[in-house]
């Protein structure tokens, strides 16, 4: 873990159980500060990854159930043209218009 040494300024690579190689002064608490932030930021990141893992999951799904009433609706209208006008319609109702 890179760290700052409070005593000496320099920064260095070091483990909690390491003095400061330029001026032998205690970094350990430093070094415990990087690696917590650093564990922080790694389970946020983790977070983060599962958030945007279950929106795509969402988005998918609500494509396949609008897939689905377009093609009810359009079973009991029939024909190309009732489908693209219901496909129109639905995409103005739910505001998907900028979407495939
Ligand atoms: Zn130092």
């Amino acid at each position: 873990m890179k760290v700052t040494c409070p005593f000496c300024d320099s920064y260095i690579e070091a483990d909690e159980n390491m003095n400061c190689p330029n001026c032998g002064g205690s970094v350990s608490a430093e070094v415990k500060e990087a690696e917590d932030l650093y564990r922080r930021q790694e389970e946020e990141r983790r977070i983060n990854e599962e958030k945007t893992r279950q929106k795509q999951a969402e988005d998918e799904r609500d494509e396949r159930l609008f897939e689905v009433i377009i093609a009810a609706i359009a079973s009991v209208f029939g024909g190309r043209h009732g489908r693209g006008l219901l496909r129109i319609i639905l995409n103005a109702v739910t505001g998907r218009g900028g979407r495939r």
